[in-house]
């Protein structure tokens, strides 16, 4: 099973610095366990700053990494212990993938903070690859991380907000660098306050040279920008623009498709009922149709889009409409 092929190719694809994988095993419904470690014999002890070779103790346990497909990967690691010759105390060496007493790898806590940004913590929990706890515990670390560096060569900012709690209107705020997509700050909330206070410390070098701010449509967001960033176009963030608007779009969808649905239940008339079918057929299965850009449907989409806009004149509208602004973008 664990050739030395494979695990070369396993060293590979796991793709971790200075790391290799010693044996792999694959658990039905559990994942991938991929035992790894450090190629380095030796670790520098923290206190005199002096390489050691001795090793006093291994400390194995398992971590969580990256999926692989639809597979957890976990990763049954090493921390080794060393013992200092000069200070005779023991050390626990460094692995620069994985944080003190975090149970996943750095990546993967950063991989969750993209996919938490694009929809929210609980969406992201619900795919079962990390909790909400250890969700909240990244975006902890995060912003422990981030509240101590200034961005010195911010000429992009991006403003946006991340939904705690879908639904709960607990949100936090967070500042992106949107000339390379890196993540500059993530607040304990979204008020005006929290966001004054982070963007002031960056101070008045950083925010001068900001040329760009991209918010949501949040308004509060606007007249804070334009106090305390006054070189800065404001633009309103295209992304969240289209996302507002598909996201309408569909759940005018689903009214329409609910109300034809209690018409048919409540109808006596056998003729109000095949008229209310036929809309119903219309309707059904056309998300996509209608949310999908019109120029990237294929045959069956663009037969599904003709029939939803027969039955539905509104849907008709709002499709038309949202075309005509995508392409203004
Ligand atoms: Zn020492």
């Amino acid at each position: 099973m664990n050739s030395k092929k494979d695990i070369k190719i396993l060293t590979q694809l796991l793709n971790l610095e200075r790391v290799k994988v010693i044996s792999h095993r694959q658990y039905q419904g559990v994942g991938i366990i991929l035992q790894i470690e450090s190629i380095k014999t030796e670790s520098i002890c923290p206190r005199c700053g002096i390489k050691s070779h001795r090793l006093h103790q291994n400390h194995r346990y398992i971590i969580k990494d990256l999926p692989l497909g639809e597979q957890q990967v976990f990763l049954e690691i090493n921390k080794r212990q060393f013992k200092c010759d000069k200070c005779k105390k023991p050390f626990s060496e460094e692995l620069n993938f994985v944080d003190s007493r975090r149970k996943y790898t750095k990546r993967l806590a950063s991989q969750t903070i993209k996919e938490v940004l694009d929809s929210d913590i609980h969406s992201v929990a619900k795919k079962g690859c990390v909790t909400t706890e250890q969700i909240e515990r990244m975006l902890k670390d995060a912003y422990k991380k981030s509240f101590f560096t200034k961005p010195l060569s911010l000429k992009r900012l991006g403003i946006d907000e991340i939904a705690l709690v879908k639904g709960k209107g607990n949100y936090c705020a967070v500042l992106v660098d949107l000339d390379n997509s890196k993540l500059l700050a993530i607040l304990p909330g979204r008020t005006q306050e929290i966001i004054k206070k982070v963007l002031k410390s960056w101070g008045e070098e950083v925010l001068q040279q900001i040329e760009e701010v991209s918010i949501d449509l949040w308004i509060g967001y606007k007249n804070l920008v334009s106090e305390l960033i006054p070189n800065a176009q404001v633009v309103a963030d295209r992304f969240h623009v289209m996302t507002q608007i598909n996201k309408e779009l569909d759940s005018v969808r689903k009214r329409e498709k609910r109300n034809v649905e209690d018409s048919i239940k409540k109808t006596k008339s056998q003729l109000d009922k095949n008229k209310y079918e036929k809309i119903l057929n219309g309707l059904k299965k056309s998300k996509y149709a209608l949310l999908k850009n019109e120029s990237n449907l294929n045959e069956e989409q663009k037969i599904k889009l003709e029939q939803v806009k027969e039955v539905s004149p509104t849907l008709k509208l709002m499709h038309e409409l949202k075309e005509k602004i995508r392409i203004i973008f």
